[in-house]
């Protein structure tokens, strides 16, 4: 794949900080050759009016979302606020039926609206869509993507920010639709740079971002505002936004509605139509069906599971299929899971109660995560269901379950050690039954499945489940996908969350259910669709949206430059060549030393390492001492000739580290 990398740095700790020293290779947007779908399209009306006012409950019905210590505010209710533009208080305001159509009739001449996403649509993760209206930014998500095996040492991905460096002050505010990292999990290394902008998120969520952020020593800055179904969100002049109900398999999951100066952009967040959720009510699909019926000027749907037939299964039947494989362990039951999947955990306490099994959590942010779901309300289990190691310790082997992270064969992470035997008090027993409750991210193949035989040898038994998968189970199916095409009515649709062959999947149903192709817009990251009073369409402008690598406390530090380097030591060492060199004469002094790490075991090598340095002597005999910057030039013929004479007696290409001491 034809991918850019740049390096940006910043500071290393106490704490990524505000401002960061952002060096981006470009900025501002560049242009590429257009993609297909990119035509613009003709004019022609839409569907509906501009929505009316209406009293739905909250998306999160049934549950009181004012919990103590929360504040929960909400602006708008429908009413026009102060500042906002005009054809945005007409989109709110007008009443039901009413014939407005987007890009017709509009007042005024509103800026143009720029959308575009910073990660997500050429991968599954680092989620990041901004949207861009006169002085007027909204950010929805900042997720964080897991390196690939050919990363070595990378610990996360997060989205380019480049395009909005110059603009933090028109930031309105980031939008985070729920708490999954591969949506909140960039918000620690991007706020700072930010001037942390108010997030707009609800309760869960909320307490997910504050937690991570609180591990980066800076928690005490993030400001939120909480919202729910019923909250109009005044964002600048040019934008207001609500949140409409979803599930997901997390809770207080939802998707974003963004009111512009052209009509309502749909931003369905991560989604599953539920009838019986594990975690409250089912999607709202009176609310969804309610923009449909109005204008819908873009839906921007979730592509994940694009390209699966049927429709998702309810978290109930997971429900009941965790609790048959919890059933079905004789002995300890471990699972694995993501820190984040709450709604998992709370089925494994619910499945667990009833067998008058006891549950041990192990992994801090786990830990974190389920503390905080059960003082929030999200999440229910008896006193006593969470055990503490001293009390695991003695109960008998099919009375326990652990729930731990590691289920990616993450290096830290609880299952790692375990397997390792690097935990300190828990180990595999023959008769343990481990269940990995996600499927493998593309990447981490092999390693997970060497942390499978390493647990098989040590006598566990294993369940791989499908059916607990957190990404085959908590995004909607192919007719799903079509039900909310067809609930919500878009003008044009944007395939979005997923790599390229999803979102054309998803492109295809969109067809399917009556959306003109020209209409469609399948964009790379950061590609800029565009939408003025004549209508919208795909540009071929990009801003920056290279991967930005996250590797211990630097952020960005590590370019693709460093990642080759790691790849070449990984993949054939490296060979440090040490000469003393004789400053006025630039003649060689002694005979120089050769050191090698992972090219060739220096003992069983005596002879090539000899004859290396015999070569690297000639090399310097020959050398013209006279040359100007005598080092780089020695350098680099040592590089390139000990390189050359290295693969004529090898075939390997070890990194060669000349070393010019002046005495
Ligand atoms: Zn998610």
């Amino acid at each position: 794949m034809n991918r850019f990398f740049f390096m940006v740095s910043v500071p290393k700790r106490p704490a990524p900080s505000t401002g960061g020293a952002s060096r981006p290779a470009s900025s501002g947007a560049s242009p590429r050759p257009p993609q297909q779908g990119g035509a613009r399209p003709p004019f022609r009306p839409a569907y509906g009016a501009a929505r009316g006012g209406d009293n739905r409950p909250p998306f999160r019905g049934g549950r009181n979302n004012n919990r103590p210590g929360q504040k929960m505010q909400t602006v708008g209710n429908g009413q026009a606020q102060r500042g906002m533009s005009a054809r945005t208080v007409e989109a709110l305001n007008a009443p039901k039926n009413a014939a407005v159509l987007p890009m017709d009739n509009i007042q005024g001449n509103p800026p143009k609206l720029k959308v575009y996403a910073l990660g997500g649509l050429e991968e599954i993760g680092r989620n990041c869509t901004v949207f861009e209206c006169g002085d007027d930014i909204v950010i929805v998500d900042a997720g964080l993507m897991f390196p690939e095996e050919n990363m070595p040492g990378i610990d996360y991905i997060i989205p380019n920010i480049a395009c909005l460096k110059g603009k933090e002050r028109n930031i309105r505010g980031i939008i985070v639709s729920h708490g999954h990292l591969d949506h909140v999990g960039g918000l620690p290394f991007i706020l700072p740079r930010l001037g942390f902008p108010t997030i707009y998120t609800a309760p869960l969520t909320a307490g997910i971002i504050r937690n991570r952020q609180e591990e980066f020593g800076n928690a005490s800055q993030l400001k939120f505002q909480m919202v729910t179904g019923k909250s109009r969100i005044q964002l600048g002049r040019n934008f207001v936004f609500e949140p409409f109900h979803v599930n997901h398999n997390i809770s207080d999951a939802f998707g974003t509605a963004l009111y512009t100066p052209y009509g309502v952009i749909l931003g369905t967040g991560d989604f599953k139509f539920d009838f019986t959720p594990a975690d409250g009510d089912p999607a709202d699909l009176i609310h969804i069906a309610g923009f449909g019926g109005k204008n819908v000027l873009m839906l921007m749907s979730d592509s994940t599971n694009a390209t699966s037939p049927g429709h998702q299964i309810s978290e109930k039947v997971v429900g009941e299929e965790i609790r048959r494989t919890i059933e079905r362990g004789t002995g300890r039951v471990i699972i694995g899971m993501f820190s984040s999947m709450l709604t998992r955990m709370q089925q494994v306490f619910d499945a667990a109660e009833p067998l008058g099994r006891k549950v041990l959590l192990q992994g801090r942010s786990l830990l974190n995560n389920v503390e905080l779901a059960h003082k929030l309300g999200y999440m229910k289990y008896k006193q006593g269901t969470i055990v503490e190691e001293e009390e695991f310790k003695r109960l008998p082997d099919n009375k326990a379950i652990v729930v731990c992270t590691g289920s990616q064969g993450e290096q830290n992470a609880t299952l790692m050690k375990v397997a390792n035997r690097e935990h300190k008090f828990l180990s595999i027993q023959p008769g343990d039954l481990v269940v990995f409750s996600s499927s493998v991210i593309p990447g981490n193949e092999r390693t997970v499945q060497s942390l499978k035989d390493t647990l098989v040898r040590q006598g566990a038994k294993l369940v791989d489940n499908a059916m607990v998968d957190i990404h085959a189970g908590g995004h909607a199916k192919q007719e799903d996908l079509k039900l909310m095409l067809r609930l919500t009515k878009p003008r044009y649709f944007m395939p979005i969350h997923g790599n390229r062959f999803m979102l054309e999947a998803h492109a295809d149903l969109a067809e399917a259910v009556g959306t003109p192709r020209s209409n469609i817009f399948v964009a790379d990251n950061g590609q800029i669709v565009e939408f003025d009073k004549t209508g919208a369409r795909l540009t071929a402008e990009f801003v920056p949206s290279e991967y930005v690598f996250v590797d211990g406390l630097g952020v960005g530090d590590v370019s693709e430059v460093v990642l080759r380097d790691r790849r070449e030591l990984a993949e054939d060492g490296m060979l440090v060549v040490v000469c003393k060199i004789d400053k006025k004469t630039g003649a060689l002094v002694g005979d120089p030393d050769v050191i090698s790490r992972g090219f060739v075991y220096q003992k069983d090598a005596t002879g090539l390492v000899l004859r290396a340095k015999d070569f690297v002597k000639k090399i310097l005999k020959d050398a013209d001492p006279k040359s100007p910057a005598l080092d780089e030039y020695l350098k680099t013929k040592i590089r390139n000739e000990v390189g050359s004479f290295l693969f004529k007696e090898t075939e390997r290409r070890p990194m060669i580290l000349p070393v010019l001491i002046d005495v």
